[in-house]
């Protein structure tokens, strides 16, 4: 079962919500604006949802126009509000010189914004108003630059942080400016969650948006005082009193009506109340407490909505923590915009002033109002379930120390790749490039190995590279002695070669500075398999290195994970990627029985949703992380390989890099175990492989 813990993104639609839009798409399907019975039906529904609507928000002599979502409530709003200042202006009087909005809303808020004020030609400046660390606007900054603000927009509750906004204080501090600036109020985080009398206070305007509170998708309100100026969007056929024209959303709004119907019903049992979803809360932070030691909140949980919680964990990426929440079929969202390869700051928590990583790798997790005991229960036992797996796999703090692991590992950071190679047999291992951000994790990992460092050796002589170094000796004393002597690129002075196991590692001074690192199988004339080396200075390494041999670059910003000599030289020819839809999965199968399924989600996800077999093929667990160790078999084997991981991203990555090796036979299931109907997945039991 799906624990889908985002409600601040959307929400599934209430079954009552569902029943009256079926309703009025399919018996009382009339148009409003008809004059027959039929039509009479629709009109009395939209009647009665905009009613009820009025007293929820207490929205006085207002208007409350049903629109598509917040996004086109902004910008109505935005526009009536501009639109006046153009007016006032071309009569000459003074309207300022700025418009404002808080530095953490909604994007649709400054683009709304940027967009009006260049179509208007009213050409204000446009300014962000700061927020403290709490993320609470700067009130003495709004009282001294509303005098000169057309517009103040500040939203009632963060989407990303929960914050809460005192709006009784900004309207004071408005008042105390004297500005007569018009003042906008997203409140979509808030309907539902907290009381808006919006006719007791000096708000313009207040868009809202029915998906995020159980209606469907398209449906929205906007709130206009009484006397504030409007501007339609939208001309045509006169629907909502000719304020927004277009046949109206009845499915919509008679579903939205269901919504409001439940939240005005007190005794009702849809919706919690504040203090039930405090509580929710305070079971689930304490949950994420006992799962990840060390998590910091990113907003006060005393200020925020009792249903969100933003926090990140030192050490762990937003992206490694949202792909173990879904491996646990837990949804959660990242607090910021994730690409591929590099995590953006959420501009929420930077404008917060809060530090990098923090910004970086923040999730948010949060509940709807209509969640229920049970669910909670069973998120809090995920959640423990999540934290359960970082222990296992040397990512949290445990007694419990797993068995050790062998072979090459990777630890991606922005695109640049830290490598280490472990020996099982003799216990040691060695690091290349780490950066000082991935010291706490990397000696997480190596502490719970409990594997000596050989040596942290550095391809190019980079600063952060010996600042890790020095970082590691400091958290391991007892694993690598900060008093051996090495030269600049970490390699021990008294050494030729280093040993790890039977394998050993060399390395060639490259032209200009830095080394290749050369791993080879044995002692004395064996070739080497695996150089870690640009792949532009791999021509240079002449004889020391086949054609074949694999090389793992220090950066791969383009996800290849891996070249080899033939290829930089243009000599060898890539075969081209394969890709597979679920639907292809069983025939795929029947037609190639030798074919290898591959996981390559990481041992965290794994432990968590293993996923035993596939259209019955029993499958194999190579992480991505890991995939360095696995390729020269896959390759020199041939057989077909069938990879995924959860969204297909990965398992395209994998294939793409061993079709490029040119194995002919490398396929991607698109789209991943997500899109597959029923995706065979179940909480775990074996252990998956460790890390290192
Ligand atoms: N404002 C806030 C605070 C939001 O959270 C959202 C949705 O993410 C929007 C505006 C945009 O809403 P809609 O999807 O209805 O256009």
């Amino acid at each position: 079962m799906e624990i889908y813990l985002d409600a601040n993104a959307t929400t599934p639609v209430l079954p009552q919500a569902k029943a009256a839009a079926i309703q009025a798409m399919v018996e009382d399907y009339g148009n409003p604006s008809s004059i027959h019975s039929t039509g009479l039906k629709a009109r009395a529904l939209i009647d009665g949802v905009r009613a009820r609507a009025q007293r929820l928000l207490d929205t006085g002599a207002g208007q409350l126009l049903f629109v598509s979502g917040a996004t086109e409530g902004i910008q109505t709003a935005v526009l009536s509000a501009l639109h006046a200042l153009r007016a006032r202006r071309e009569a000459g009087q003074a309207i300022g010189s700025q418009l404002l909005y808080g530095a953490t809303e909604h994007k649709a808020v400054p683009e709304a914004l940027k967009h009006w004020n260049a179509v208007l030609g009213l050409n204000l400046a446009i300014r962000a108003i700061p927020v403290d660390t709490q993320g609470r606007h700067d009130l003495e900054f709004l009282q001294r630059e509303a005098p000169e603000a057309g517009l103040v927009c500040t939203m009632a509750a963060n989407n990303e942080t929960g914050v809460i906004s005192d709006l009784t204080d900004i309207e004071a501090a408005l008042n105390a400016s004297g500005s007569s600036a018009f003042w906008m109020v997203d409140g979509v985080q808030a309907l539902g969650k907290l009381v808006l009398r919006l006719s007791q206070t000096r708000i313009d305007y207040a868009p809202f948006s029915g998906h995020k509170l159980y209606a469907p998708k398209g449906i929205g309100l906007l709130y206009v005082r009484a006397g504030a100026p409007f501007t339609p969007l939208m001309a045509g056929g006169g629907q909502e009193g000719a304020l927004r024209s277009g046949t109206e959303n009845m499915s919509g709004i008679a579903a939205l009506g269901a919504v409001l119907e439940a939240l005005e019903d007190k005794e009702g049992k849809t919706f919690r109340s504040h203090a039930e979803m405090s509580g929710f809360r305070t079971r689930l932070a304490a949950a994420l407490e006992q799962a990840f030691p060390g998590l910091v909140y990113n907003a006060p949980l005393a200020q925020s909505l009792p249903t969100t919680l933003n926090f990140s964990v030192p050490g762990l990426s937003s992206r490694l923590l949202q792909d173990l929440f879904d491996a646990a079929d837990v949804r959660v969202s990242g607090g910021s915009a994730c690409s591929a390869a590099k995590a953006a700051p959420s501009f929420v928590l930077q404008a917060m002033g809060l530090p990098d990583w923090q910004a970086a790798g923040a999730v948010r997790l949060s509940i709807g109002p209509a969640v229920d005991e049970a669910f909670i229960t069973e998120a809090c036992a995920r959640i423990e379930a999540c934290g359960e797996s970082l222990r296992r796999n040397c990512m949290s703090p445990s007694d419990n120390l797993p068995t050790v692991g062998q072979g090459v590992s990777r630890f991606m950071l922005e695109g640049a790749c830290c490598y280490v190679l472990a020996d099982a047999a003799s216990q040691r291992c060695v690091l290349i490039d780490p950066q000082p951000e991935q010291v706490s994790r990397l000696a997480q990992v190596l502490r719970c190995q409990n594997y000596p460092v050989t040596a942290v050796l550095s391809s190019d002589g980079a600063a952060a590279h010996g600042e890790a170094r020095a970082l590691l000796a400091a958290e391991l004393p007892d694993l690598l002695a900060a008093s051996a002597e090495v030269d600049a690129l970490g390699w021990p002075l008294t050494q030729t070669e280093l040993e790890l196991g039977a394998k050993r590692l060399r390395r060639q001074l490259l032209e200009g500075g830095g080394q290749a690192l050369l791993l080879s199988e044995g002692g004395q004339g064996q070739a080497c398999c695996l150089a870690f080396v640009a792949p532009q200075h791999a021509q240079a390494l002449g004889e020391q290195i086949g054609a074949q041999t694999l090389i793992a670059p220090p950066s791969d910003e383009a996800q290849l994970l891996a070249s080899n000599v033939a290829l930089e030289r243009g000599e060898a020819v890539a075969a081209s990627l394969l890709q597979l839809s679920g639907t292809q999965l069983q025939q795929f199968v029947d037609a190639h029985p030798d074919a290898l399924l591959i996981d390559v989600r990481e041992p965290y996800e794994q432990f968590l949703s293993q996923t035993p077999e596939l259209a019955g093929v029993a499958l194999q667990a190579m992480p991505l992380s890991r995939f360095l160790n696995a390729i020269p078999g896959w390759l020199a084997e041939q057989r077909p390989l069938l990879f995924f991981c959860r969204s297909g991203n990965r398992s395209r990555q994998a294939a793409q890099a061993l079709a490029r090796l040119g194995h002919s036979q490398a396929w991607t299931l698109s789209g991943g175990l997500a899109l597959l109907p029923d995706a065979p997945v179940r909480a775990a039991a074996a252990d998956p492989a460790l890390l290192v």
